[in-house]
């Protein structure tokens, strides 16, 4: 389809990797979840993969790494699977923060004290609340098979080390959360939804698996390989709303102005973002920005936008 664009990637991607390793800001690891202090600091890799499966990779892509923020933009689709826009709608809001991913700051504002968008943690957690099944097991039984059927993958699973890391330091999640439950927004037990939360974020993959998870939003929530539609038109085109209204934290205008492509990070390193009708992209560099945000992997997605114009604005 665009054979002048593949061969490129395939003569340059390795290079355009080595050159935003070497020129982006100096960033660093999270380190609020302690297991995440382990990545390694100076790592970026990439895969591309267009609509038959084929990709192009560069840097050290057999590295694993858990989702993190980027589960959320999938446990909203799967609500939205579950219980519909309006059930949806009522317990989080379409609107940017301008605030930290775990600001409490605007919990109030929104009429009646919801979340202002599901991406930050406060609404990722009412959203995890809204993922069917009876018992929290089975919601996260329910989410893992999502992902593995996203990722074409059955053997995604959650990195227990970074679930417990994270479920033994984060006080600052259970607050917003029993602040939610007291605004009546969760239903259920706050330690309950933690944990489907908590499971979700833990869920490792590789580049190429979010290389593979970002082509179904970018065909649309079909799956270009097995010709299969595993999410409804109408859901894809909300996430990607998100995404770029903040699937960057508050870097998502700055992106949308030098990549302009619908994109979620997550505290991991991770960036998944798609060129519409066209590629799926899995990045992952660990160390962040000052807005969170993979130094290198935002770097090199401005480099590939700007060589190939994929801006959509
Ligand atoms: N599990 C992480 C948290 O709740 C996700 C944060 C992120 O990736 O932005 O803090």
């Amino acid at each position: 389809q665009h054979p002048d664009i593949w061969q490129q990637l395939q003569t340059h991607l390795g290079e355009w990797v080595i050159q935003s390793k070497a020129q982006a800001p100096k960033g660093h690891v999270a380190t609020y979840i302690p297991e995440l202090a382990n990545a390694s600091e100076d790592s970026l890799s990439i895969c591309v993969m267009d609509g038959s499966g084929a990709t192009v990779t560069a840097g050290e892509t057999d590295c694993l790494f858990t989702l993190q923020s980027i589960s959320k933009v999938f446990t909203l689709m799967l609500a939205l699977i579950d219980h519909g826009e309006a059930v949806v709608f009522s317990k989080v809001g379409m609107e940017p923060t301008g605030d930290d991913f775990n600001s409490m700051l605007k919990l109030e504002l929104v009429e009646p004290g919801i979340p202002f968008n599901p991406l930050i943690n406060a609404g990722a957690i009412a959203i995890s609340s809204l993922i069917g099944g009876d018992t929290p097991e089975k919601q996260i039984e329910r989410a893992l098979a999502f992902f593995r059927d996203i990722a074409d993958n059955p053997s995604l699973a959650i990195n227990q080390a970074v679930f417990k890391s994270e479920s033994d330091t984060a006080h600052r999640n259970r607050s917003l959360a029993y602040f939610l439950k007291d605004n009546g927004v969760l239903d259920g037990e706050v330690d309950d939804i933690l944990r489907v939360y908590f499971s979700h974020c833990s869920i490792e993959v590789s580049c190429k698996d979010l290389a593979r998870m970002a082509l179904v939003l970018a065909y649309d929530g079909v799956d270009p390989i097995r010709n299969k539609r595993l999410i409804p038109r109408r859901y894809v085109q909300i996430a990607k709303t998100f995404m770029i209204t903040c699937g960057m934290y508050n870097a998502s205008g700055e992106f949308a102005m030098n990549v302009g492509l619908p994109a979620k990070s997550g505290v991991s390193g991770g960036i998944l973002t798609i060129v519409p009708g066209r590629y799926g992209i899995g990045v992952v560099g660990p160390a962040l920005n000052r807005k969170g945000n993979s130094t290198a992997g935002v770097h090199l997605l401005e480099t590939l936008s700007r060589e190939f114009d994929w801006s959509l604005f």
